[in-house]
């Protein structure tokens, strides 16, 4: 790339133009192949997160990522679908939402990310199931798809790996907050599966990485209206993330709970947000008439064993021996590891939960061993809590609020910490609602 063609992209950014798409295709393949240098990147991503850019120049920037790497190629058949979350504490709805909308007639390559910061990762989760693989090639992940309806495997640097480069960049120049990186980022991934819709979870509050609605929001529209761009049929789903999703926290032991969800049981708010989700998607792709219908089908598949059934299958295709697959789910706690000890935190005195402090619980866990503080760090599965009662729950004084799953005796800031990692009020509280809006 020629020094007056690289300082015309640089120009155009400053001055709010839009750059060539020619010359960002030609940026991203130099990217890729290493042929430009690393100050000529840096200048270039510190301007983008200085001034942004149009939407226009982010679906030509996510495409020229998509095409950097490998893409999976769909024959014609079922709808093709995923979802993305922006990280949550609790978030375990991938897990479930996979095989039900297999179950439900649409094929779902999910590529999914490891533990960020405070946030779980939904391939550490599954990697707690014993010989679960999340490492397919491209080439396994249509075939096991095409055979079953669904799989989730890690991202692998065979896909989009322009933006391993420039996230890798982005992680030392502090450039990572920039809304449009950030699009780029995620869609040129998502795109790389060959979708035909994606429902985006875009979390706000204090334990998401957007804390306000104003900013979840701005992050959702550009998500959307690159992912429509880009030819992807894309909604976004704006959702509370003060309080810990669902029951269980914790690698191992959010495979229960959603193992618990499989079985028809399980706790109401992860149920919900998986049908909230997987409805969106089945109204996208025109297999259900509306979203309500969409989530009926969800519903059921959830409550008449067909996604538990292809949450089996999709265990097997990933390397779980068939007998455990199948005592998984009979007897989950006899396959997953489970932590050697348990403490339990009861209420100090009576009324009503009106809060948890859910990212310094999820910062408490991730120090204990439940996620990393660095990339080499292995994790401890076993690590988590189990939530007895949820906000806005009435209890008296005594009553279980929760119990901590741990490897080695508390110290007394730990147990300090989490008698009090949670209040009670006297008046009842109506909790927020999950959902706070959907842009389309
Ligand atoms: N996740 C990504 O994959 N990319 C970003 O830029 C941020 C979160």
């Amino acid at each position: 790339m020629e020094e007056m063609e690289f300082e015309s992209m640089i120009n155009a950014i400053a001055n709010g133009e839009n750059q060539s798409k020619d010359l960002i295709f030609n940026f991203v393949e130099k990217v890729t192949s290493g042929s430009i240098n690393e100050p000529r990147i840096i200048k270039w991503l510190k301007t983008m997160h200085r001034f942004g850019c149009s939407d226009d120049d982010v679906v030509h920037l996510t495409t020229a990522m998509r095409m950097s790497g490998a893409t999976l190629e769909w024959n014609e058949g079922k709808p093709v679908v995923d979802k993305h979350s922006t990280g949550g504490v609790g978030d375990k709805m991938s897990i479930m939402l996979a095989p039900a909308l297999a179950a439900c007639g649409v094929r779902v390559p999910m590529l999914a990310g490891r533990s960020l910061g405070h946030t779980g990762g939904t391939i550490d989760k599954l990697e707690s199931i014993p010989h679960f693989s999340c490492d397919l090639s491209p080439e396994d992940m249509i075939r096991i798809v095409e055979e079953i309806g669904c799989c989730i495997v890690a991202q692998n640097p065979s896909i989009a790996p322009a933006d391993g480069r420039l996230y890798a960049l982005r992680d030392v120049t502090n450039t990572i907050d920039n809304i449009q990186l950030i699009t780029a980022s995620i869609l040129s991934k998502k795109s790389a599966e060959g979708l035909d819709a994606l429902v985006l979870d875009v979390k706000y509050g204090s334990a998401a990485f957007m804390k306000t609605v104003d900013d979840a929001t701005a992050l959702a529209r550009s998500m959307v209206a690159v992912g429509n761009g880009t030819g992807i049929k894309t909604i976004a789903q704006i959702t509370q993330m003060d309080d810990p999703i669902g029951s269980h926290i914790g690698n191992s032991l959010e495979i229960l709970e959603s193992i618990e969800v499989l079985h028809g049981r399980g706790h109401q708010d992860t149920i919900d947000l998986v049908v909230l989700q997987g409805g969106a998607l089945l109204h996208l792709t025109n297999m259900a008439d509306t979203e309500e219908k969409g989530r009926d089908m969800i519903r059921s598949v959830l409550n008449n064993g067909k996604a538990r059934d292809v949450f089996l299958s999709m265990c097997i295709a990933q390397g779980v021996p068939q007998h455990i697959a199948k005592q998984l789910l009979s007897n989950p706690t006899s396959i997953l590891p489970m932590s050697k000890l348990k403490t339990q935190f009861c209420a100090k005195n009576s009324g009503y939960i009106s809060n948890f402090l859910t990212r310094e619980i999820a910062e408490q866990l991730r120090r204990m061993g439940a996620g990393r503080l660095h990339l080499e760090n292995i994790i401890d599965p076993t690590i988590g809590i189990i939530i007895e009662n949820h906000v806005a729950s009435k209890i008296s004084i005594g009553d279980p609020v929760f119990t901590l799953h741990h490897s080695s005796p508390l110290t007394n800031e730990e147990q300090t910490f989490f008698a009090t990692c949670f209040e009670i009020q006297p008046e009842p509280i109506t909790p927020l609602p999950r959902l706070h809006m959907t842009i389309t």
